[in-house]
């Protein structure tokens, strides 16, 4: 084979493993693995005709390479074989210029990804075709897999059920009972996973599955799995694709466990080391105020991390307290001058209300990154001159409780929703009608 990956401790230690083995940790030292890349070999094909072949696969029938994700199969994963691809068509979603929002902050050149726009809603779709094609592989070589697992805020489990229901392995979901939205709880049902809705926490559900993992035998799809995060990297590849391959001057995007901020991070350095980006983004890394243990550590240098119990939020695909990427992502918030930023129940809400009015529809997650944008821009931090990119990681038609709750005025912790719209009820009469909208138009 021409291009090549292999996992590799972050601690560095001696031995590559390769990545058809089910290996989720170092096997010395118990520390996360980076899937590596020969970069040696991937440069033998310049910086230009690197653009030039992922511009030409966008869309493209050839089997798989219309994806997003498996466009760029030679940097993500030239481990699997074309007929183990599980795709469903991930990536490739809309960079929206949000001008009217942006020019209400004066940030005219704002833009926002549109990662929710993709099978199951979430960025999670990008990852997840990886591994689940991976493992399809593995089957296909004859690994003795009974099943693929994942402890999950929603949206991990949702893109599991689908991409295993797709290749026909069976998937288990182990979610924090009452803490997930219907529509998130509903996907898994609906794919056939078989669905554990536990009494507990996310943590606890991580602990619980980690544990399956170790000791029955089936495949574990959680991000410390990192050949998720080698589909993830895509979104820094597309944000530069759609951007002409101009680099912006920041990316933010919320953080729950961490890996989306790695895999962004590890996007840019691929780009960096193989010349088709000749500068750094900056990044912001946003958390719910409740579930901070990033931000918290960021205020001391990270000098120390302490573990969190995360409290319930809006944001509930990154109510985590104890995050598994953390070590990757200080990494890459070090690399790219990065900073951590904070969002309370009302600040999120708004953010995504106000931005919704200007043609959006933000999951709450979304709204943390807004409302990290709307502070950065106050503190002059981000400036009229500046590229933004916001990562929008859910669709909001997953979240239609906080959607409706936020306008009804019901929303836990947003006694008075600033951007409030409700509807007016009428009778079947002319006059009454004409007046409701003359009345608003003047
Ligand atoms: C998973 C998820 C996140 C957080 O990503 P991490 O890699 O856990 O930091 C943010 N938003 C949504 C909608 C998610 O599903
Ligand atoms: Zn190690």
């Amino acid at each position: 084979m021409e291009y090549r990956a292999v996992f590799r401790c972050i601690a560095e230690c001696e031995g590559d493993l390769p990545l058809d083995s089910a290996v989720y940790r170092c096997p010395q030292c118990g520390d996360l693995l980076d899937v590596v890349h020969d970069i040696q070999a991937l440069k033998r094909r310049s910086a230009a005709a690197w653009m030039k072949l992922f511009d030409s696969r966008v869309g493209t029938t050839n089997w798989p390479y219309g994806s997003g994700v498996w466009g760029k199969k030679e940097w993500v994963a030239p481990h699997v074989r074309d007929d183990n691809v599980v795709s469903l068509f991930e990536g490739n979603t809309n960079l929206m210029w949000a001008q009217r929002y942006g020019e209400s902050l004066g940030i005219p050149d704002l833009w926002i990804k549109q990662c929710g726009n993709s099978h199951s809603g979430s960025f999670k779709d990008l990852g997840m075709t990886v591994l689940v094609s991976t493992v399809k592989q593995m089957i296909t070589d004859g690994s003795n897999i009974s099943a693929i697992a994942c402890a999950s805020t929603g949206d991990t489990s949702a893109s599991l059920a689908a991409y295993a229901a797709a290749a026909g392995i069976k998937a288990v979901v182990i979610l924090p009972r009452g803490k997930i939205s219907t529509a998130q709880l509903v996907q898994p049902l609906a794919n056939g996973a078989l669905v554990l809705a536990v009494d507990s926490d996310f943590d606890g559900c991580m602990r619980l599955v980690t544990e399956l993992a170790e000791r029955e035998g089936v495949y574990l799809a959680n991000s410390m799995n990192s050949l998720r995060l080698e589909g993830q990297k895509t979104v820094a590849l597309e944000i530069m694709q759609q951007s002409d391959w101009q680099v912006p001057d920041w990316v933010i995007i919320p953080g729950g466990n961490l890996g989306n901020v790695s895999a962004l991070g590890a996007g840019f350095q691929m780009m960096l080391d193989l010349g088709l980006a000749s500068s750094r983004p900056r990044i912001c890394v946003a958390q719910a105020e409740r579930a901070n243990p990033l931000y918290t550590s960021y205020q001391k240098q990270f000098r120390e991390f302490e573990p969190v119990r995360a409290r319930t939020t809006l944001a509930s695909a990154i109510q985590i307290g104890n995050p598994v990427s953390y070590k990757k992502a200080v990494r890459a918030i070090r690399e790219f001058d990065g900073v951590v930023e904070q969002a309370s129940e009302e600040e999120l809400a708004n953010a995504a209300g106000r931005a919704d009015l200007a043609g959006l529809f933000c999951c709450p997650h979304t709204g943390v990154a807004l409302a990290a944008l709307e502070k950065l821009s106050e503190r002059g931090e981000i400036t009229r001159e500046h590229r933004v990119v916001v990562i929008s990681t859910a669709n909001g038609l997953k979240f239609s409780e906080f959607k409706t709750h936020y306008h009804e005025g019901i929303l836990d912790g947003v006694p008075t929703p600033k951007y409030r719209n409700t509807p007016v009820d009428l009778p079947e009469n002319y006059d009454q009608v004409r007046d409701a909208v003359l009345g608003a138009l003047s």
